[in-house]
């Protein structure tokens, strides 16, 4: 199918002032020329250790922050690309309504002193979508459809459970009919078997409204149980993009290959070499030279301390930053 979103030199760098400790003033490179696409009706899961730039990433794309360059191509309802950080505020709040957020936290991202109903029909009051009773039918059928009872439309956010507050929240999300959602670390908060419901719930949601995600996580498990493709970041960076069975059997980047080394196996006999990084994440204030994966890569030679990897196709729908994509043969995820 179509794209719904292509994302091309994305970047988002943060000034530094300087201070006292700071001689200069800098840049913090949040996300740093980053390109993907998301088609209609997919799922694209995100990945990357803490701090590695995904949760600016999504709000870049969601135009909740600024980015600095780059174009992100949306395709509107008349199946026109356009590019969202050309937008006035005015068609922006068009747009909007098509593109929602769900959060990490259903604990903190619901308003303690509001009932169900006025959190859940709040997005349609501010843009004007309905009132009165429509207003109430609309709200009861976005609890029913997230598998909450419409009976407990009175009731304040504390008297549920994490997973229903998380529902609660998916209901908020889809009350503006949007087309594309940012799942941020959606389901981290919750419990396993919790874990798995909304999965299962975003899933369902999904097919039965078309819906596209952007789905941020740091856990690798939630992330191959729910994307149809996957990109990983490190520092700011796209460095791999690919069909999450491509990219879980055969990596092509030598962050990915440690990164799925990393995730714990159930069965210690299938166990794989386990690729222990040395060294510490780089710091996006002050990054290598060339690869910024270079002072942990064990595969790095002098071009990649000098020259920054191109971001190029290595198979259909696999792209990779990496000088020596097309030599290494890289060990993917050993299944449990
Ligand atoms: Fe390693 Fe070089 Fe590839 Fe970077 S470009 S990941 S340092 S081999």
């Amino acid at each position: 199918s179509e794209e719904i979103l292509n994302v091309q030199s994305l970047k988002k760098y943060f000034v530094i002032k300087k201070g006292f400790l700071q001689r200069t003033a800098g840049y913090v490179k949040a996300v740093d020329d980053v390109n993907f696409y998301i088609r209609e009706g997919e799922t694209f899961g995100l990945v990357g250790e803490s701090g590695c730039g995904k949760t600016t990433l999504g709000r870049c794309v969601l135009r909740a922050i600024e980015p600095s360059e780059g174009v992100t191509l949306f395709r509107d309802r008349d199946g026109k690309m356009k590019d969202l950080n050309g937008l006035d505020s005015k068609e922006l709040r068009r747009f909007r309504r098509d593109i929602q957020l769900i959060f990490q936290d259903p604990y903190s991202s619901l308003n303690p002193r509001m009932t169900v109903e006025n959190i859940v029909g709040e997005p349609l009051v501010c843009n004007g979508m309905a009132s009165g009773e429509a207003l109430r039918e609309r709200v009861k059928e976005l609890v029913e459809m997230v598998g909450l009872s419409s009976r407990h439309l009175e009731r304040y956010p504390h008297a549920f459970s994490g997973g229903q507050r998380q529902r609660i929240g998916i209901a908020r999300a889809l009350a503006t009919n949007p087309r594309f959602i940012v799942c941020d670390e959606a389901v981290s908060a919750l419990d396993v078997s919790v874990q798995a419901q909304i999965l299962n719930l975003l899933r369902d949601l999904q097919k039965r409204l078309g819906l596209s995600y952007l789905f941020i996580s740091h856990d690798l498990g939630v992330i191959q149980h729910i994307s149809d493709r996957v990109g990983v970041m490190y520092v700011g960076r796209m460095v791999e993009t690919a069909k999450t069975d491509d990219l879980f059997k055969q990596p092509k980047h030598p962050y990915t290959e440690a990164l799925l080394s990393a995730k714990p196996i159930p069965d210690p006999r299938k166990k794989a070499a386990r690729i222990v990084l040395s060294g510490e994440v780089a710091n996006p204030a002050n990054p290598p030279s060339g690869c910024y994966f270079h002072p942990r890569c064990q595969y790095a030679q002098d071009v990649c301390r000098k020259k920054k990897p191109e971001w190029r196709e290595v198979g259909p729908d696999h792209f990779v930053a990496c000088h020596l994509a097309d030599e290494l043969t890289l060990q993917g995820a050993v299944k449990s």
